[in-house]
């Protein structure tokens, strides 16, 4: 399995246009050691024996994807066809809107399959019409729901005559559903399915991939413990860091994810016991670690931690 990090920032990217912080003043005129980085999306090549072509699947689709898939030899149109894609999927996470607004980039009559929790497509089925603009296509974009694990278990091995391909559990994670989901629908809605991660295997290697870890639900340290690669929120070192920065009013763990730094945050949580490679995603503009030079950065890098960049690319 190839894997290639196309965006590894937070909601709004590095510099964020509107945002005077340390970090991105810093970027902008080149005073801090750091580099720029477009909104988490992450891209996986897992080919099926179905088909000789490359066959590439998406986990998310960021705000930035046009741009992402664009800038990306390797997801150009087929050679001497007039309309196709290596993209065959699209993976969702959330109804987030950094997670998904990427859709209405790959918009333009192209078929291709969408797997989420069934809560995630109520919410754009029901509240959100143009993501209707997705159904054009000849055969329309198919929809599938991917199984919520119970428990922290791997699917039997496949025998060995069976063809490889991608295996996908969502692991529920514990955040809250967008607030711009309409009262009555998230009263409707189960509290499980607001925000997951995916555990995926192909050819016996595992990955873990949360870019948005609230910490309330303990499930995923079972998960880290039996994977090989690891992705995983990065989004503030501290849980005050917005507040002190005079960028927002709510702590990190209000809005979801788990802070690097401070009692029971990542670094102190992470299972001991994994040997997985780990690597940091979804990193918020405000967060120090971006700053080469810093003692933050140095600090997660000691604690074995990989902090992810635009274009890195990994194979398992
Ligand atoms: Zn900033």
């Amino acid at each position: 399995m190839r894997i290639k990090i196309l965006g590894s920032a937070a909601g709004g990217g590095f510099p964020q246009w509107n945002c005077g912080c340390r970090n991105c003043n810093g970027v902008r005129d080149g005073s801090i050691r750091a580099r720029p980085r477009t909104q988490t999306q992450i891209a996986l090549e897992a080919n099926p024996e179905y088909t000789l072509r490359t066959h590439w699947t998406l986990i998310g689709a960021s705000p930035d994807l046009r741009s992402q898939i664009v800038a990306d030899p390797d997801l150009r149109p087929f050679r001497h066809t007039n309309s196709s894609t290596p993209i065959y999927d699209v993976f969702l996470t959330s109804a987030d809107v950094d997670s998904l607004m990427g859709l209405l980039h790959l918009r333009e009559f192209q078929t291709f399959k969408i797997f989420s929790l069934p809560a995630v497509r109520r919410i754009l089925a029901e509240e959100n019409s143009i993501f209707r603009v997705l159904a054009r296509a000849q055969p329309a974009v198919q929809w599938f729901s991917i199984p919520l694990a119970s428990h922290a278990a791997w699917p039997k091995p496949l025998e060995s005559h069976e063809p490889p391909r991608l295996i996908c559990r969502a692991v529920s994670l514990g955040g809250e559903y967008p607030d711009f989901v309409g009262e009555k629908l998230r009263r409707e809605l189960p509290p499980e399915e607001a925000v997951v991660g995916l555990a995926l295997e192909y050819r016996e290697k595992r990955l873990f991939i949360a870019p948005s870890l609230s910490g309330r639900n303990p499930q995923w340290k079972k998960w880290v413990e039996s994977c090989d690669l690891v992705l995983i929120d990065g989004t503030f070192w501290s849980d005050d860091e917005l507040i002190q920065q005079g960028r927002g009013k709510k702590t990190a763990r209000q809005m979801g994810h788990l802070p690097l730094a401070g009692p029971a945050g990542l670094l102190e949580q992470y299972p001991y016991e994994s040997r997985a490679r780990k690597i940091l995603i979804h990193i918020n503009n405000t967060n120090p670690v971006l700053d080469e030079q810093s003692a933050q950065h140095r600090a997660v890098l000691a604690a074995g931690f990989e902090i992810a960049y635009d274009g890195m690319e990994l194979t398992l």
